[in-house]
C-alpha cells in the first residue's frame, strides 16, 4: 500500500492516518513530524527547518527530499507506505514519482481530505497533542474528557507553536498556492480519490478502508 494523504492543514490527515497504520500495520511518513522531531534534538537539519516552519512557510524541498529518501530507505516500508503531509508542492511531487520508479514501488494512489478552507482556521487554532503518545483532541469539535489530559494515556495535552491564528493563516495560504496545484496533478492521470472530511471521523475512517482495502498488504 503506497498511498499520499493530500489535504489542507488542519483537515484531520494525521488523524486517519494513526488510525490506517493500526488498521494496516504500514508505517505512517510525515514530514511534519520528522521536521519537528529534528528541531527538538537540535539537529543541523532542524535548525536549517525552524525558521520557515514557525513562519508557517514551507521547508526547502532539498531538506525534506533528502529526509523522505532516507525514510524510504528504512525496511519497515516495504510492506507500504503513507505518506502524510509531503508532498507539499508539484517539485515534491515530480521528485517522489521519480524517486519510487527507481524503487520500482510506484505510487498507487493519492487521497484528498476534503475540507472547506473556512472551516479549517478553528480546527487548527483548537487542535492539541499529546505530549506522550500523539493523540490529537480539538476544543471545539473534538475536547479530550479532561481540559488538559489525554483520554488514552493521560500525559499533558499541549498546543502546537504553528497552531497560532497568525502561522495558520499563513500555512492556509502556503497551502492554497503550493499545496492545492497536486490536487490536479494526481487527478490528470487517475490517480486522485476524494473523501469528505467534513464528517464524523468514524465515516471518514469507513470511506478510507473502502477504498484502501483493495491494495493492503497481502492483498496483491
Ligand atoms: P505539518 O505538521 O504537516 O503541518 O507541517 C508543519 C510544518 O513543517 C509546515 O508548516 C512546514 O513548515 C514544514 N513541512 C512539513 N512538511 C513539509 C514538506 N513536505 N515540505 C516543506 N515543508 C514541510
Amino acid at each position: 500500500m503506497r498511498i499520499v494523504l493530500l489535504g489542507a492543514p488542519g483537515s484531520g490527515k494525521g488523524t486517519q492516518a494513526a488510525r490506517l497504520v493500526e488498521h494496516y500495520q504500514v508505517p505512517q511518513i510525515s514530514t511534519g513530524d520528522l521536521l519537528r522531531a529534528a528541531v527538538a534534538a537540535g539537529t543541523e537539519l532542524g535548525k536549517k527547518a525552524k525558521a520557515a516552519m514557525d513562519e508557517g512557510q514551507l521547508v526547502s524541498d532539498d531538506i525534506v527530499l533528502g529526509m523522505i529518501r532516507e525514510r524510504l530507505d528504512q525496511p519497515d516500508t516495504e510492506r507500504g507506505f503513507i505518506l502524510d503531509g509531503f508532498p507539499r508542492n508539484i517539485a515534491q511531487a515530480e521528485a517522489l514519482d521519480t524517486m519510487l520508479a527507481e524503487l520500482e514501488r510506484p505510487l498507487e494512489m493519492s487521497i484528498l481530505l476534503d475540507v472547506p478552507l473556512d472551516k479549517l482556521m478553528k480546527r487548527l487554532t483548537g487542535r492539541m497533542t499529546c505530549t506522550e503518545c500523539g493523540a490529537v483532541f480539538n476544543r471545539y469539535t473534538n475536547p479530550p474528557d479532561s481540559d488538559h489530559q489525554c483520554d488514552h494515556c493521560e500525559h499533558e495535552l499541549v498546543q502546537r507553536g504553528d497552531d497560532n491564528e497568525e502561522t495558520v493563516r499563513r500555512r492556509l495560504e502556503v497551502f492554497q498556492e503550493q499545496t492545492a496545484p497536486l490536487i490536479e496533478y494526481y487527478e490528470r492521470d487517475g490517480r486522485l480519490e476524494r473523501v469528505d472530511g467534513e464528517r464524523d471521523i468514524e465515516e471518514i475512517a469507513a470511506d478510507f478502508r473502502r477504498l484502501l482495502d483493495p491494495i493492503a498488504p497481502g492483498k496483491r
